[in-house]
């Protein structure tokens, strides 16, 4: 689950991250007031939606007067903002973030993410922050230093000090360095996040260390335990099929591609999307209908698949481990029957009653064209939606 900036800045200021002051609104009234209020000569005017790269979008504006910040907010709420991290069409701006402008000296960088090869969370520092860490990433990985840590035991100190006169702290602003990046990794491990990103993280010309900038992705199957978080949840910023499919615990991921798959198992999923590639087709998304998944969730996911219009053709690629065949079989016909399904449907089968969901599959009297394996499902489907 991903939060907006002013959300995660306002959780880390619980544990003790330090960022600046600001205002959460949602009217150019709220933000000329908002200016007003923090009293800097300097405030910026963020645009808060779920993705990244908005100082390149516009949706980040340095402003020096309660009228600038008004006519600011102005220019981005309602509308689209399109960054380099939303795609084309962007995302519609519904709230704002003023803060207090901070004078920079440097633009700093510091993330935490999951490194699956150590099976630890890492963090990463470098002296290269601000708008472009994915080329520093790509061109001088160098430049960017790492260490793992235990959730258990935390970030040791000495680690954290190493890093933070890695990345060119001196003085006073060390200090606040160390107490930095201990904080966020608190922060990091008490709430079961997967990224914990500030781009940048600044000092100031008085030498303090703050973030500018704050994001945090939860790992959902964490969230059970802070049930607080919840409310943090923005719908607008999530696609409604994967709303509509959370509902189900359906694993669904939108994508760009034409052929919609479902699929049980997250690693049949995974490979079942390669061989639809192989094949010169291209899914609509990833979708885990899971291990136990009921006839009203067969006939959900397929709605779900089938309400994306740019979908051509569909790809049903089961195999009947904990499920049964018959059951999604059962789904399948229901669902198509409910649904007035307009494009080709190739199904395939494999496990527990097979012969039974075939049955069902054969005499259900729809338009299906079966397959008798995963190659086979994969070029049926890609030559239905090329014919
Ligand atoms: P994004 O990463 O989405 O582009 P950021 O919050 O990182 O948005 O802002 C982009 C840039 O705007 C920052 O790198 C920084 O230079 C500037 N900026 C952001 N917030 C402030 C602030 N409070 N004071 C001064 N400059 C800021
Ligand atoms: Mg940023």
């Amino acid at each position: 689950m991903k939060i907006h900036e002013f959300q995660a800045k306002e959780l880390l200021r619980r544990f003790g991250v330090s960022t600046p002051n600001g205002r959460e609104c949602t009217t150019p009234e709220e933000a000329e007031a908002a200016h007003t209020a923090l009293g800097t000569p300097v405030t910026v005017v963020k645009a808060q939606i779920h993705a990244g790269g908005r100082g390149k979008g516009g949706g980040v504006k340095v402003v020096k007067s309660a009228a600038e910040a008004r006519a600011a907010a102005a220019g981005m709420l309602g509308k689209a903002l399109i960054t380099p991290q939303t795609g084309p069409a962007g995302q519609v701006v519904r709230r704002i973030w003023v803060e207090e402008g901070s004078d920079i000296a440097s633009e700093l960088y510091v993330g935490i993410a999951i490194d699956r090869e150590t099976q630890l969370p890492v963090l990463m520092a470098s002296s290269e922050g601000g708008m472009d860490i994915e080329e520093v990433a790509a061109k001088t990985p160098e430049k960017i230093l790492k260490v793992g840590f235990s959730p258990a035991t935390g970030l040791a100190e000495a680690d954290a000090k190493r890093l933070a006169e890695g990345i060119g702290l001196t003085g006073k602003s060390t200090a606040q360095g160390v107490a930095f990046m201990l904080a966020l990794t608190k922060a990091y491990c008490e709430l079961d996040c997967s990224l914990a990103e500030i781009n940048p993280l600044v000092t100031t010309k008085a030498g303090d260390v703050l973030a500018l900038d704050a994001k945090i992705n939860f790992d959902s199957n964490g969230l059970f335990r802070h049930p607080e978080l919840e409310e943090l949840r923005d719908l607008h910023e999530e696609d409604p099929k994967e709303i509509e499919a959370s509902k189900f615990d359906l694993s669904y991921i939108a994508l760009d591609g034409n052929i919609g798959c479902m699929v049980n198992g997250a690693g049949l999923a995974m490979a079942t999307m390669d061989v639809i590639k192989l094949h010169g087709g291209d899914p609509a998304n990833f979708l885990d209908v899971g291990g136990g998944a009921t006839k009203e969730n067969v006939k959900a996911a397929f709605k779900i698949l089938l309400s994306d219009e740019n979908v051509k053709g569909v790809l049903v690629n089961i195999f009947g481990g904990i499920m049964r065949c018959d059951v999604i079989a059962e789904g399948i016909c229901a669902a198509v029957k409910e649904v007035d399904l307009s494009v080709p449907l190739v199904v395939r089968l494999e496990g527990t009653n097979v012969e039974k969901g075939k049955q069902i599959l054969d005499s259900s009297g729809l338009p299906l064209i079966t397959a008798s394996d995963l190659d086979d499902a994969a070029e049926k489907v890609c030559r239905a939606v090329t014919a």
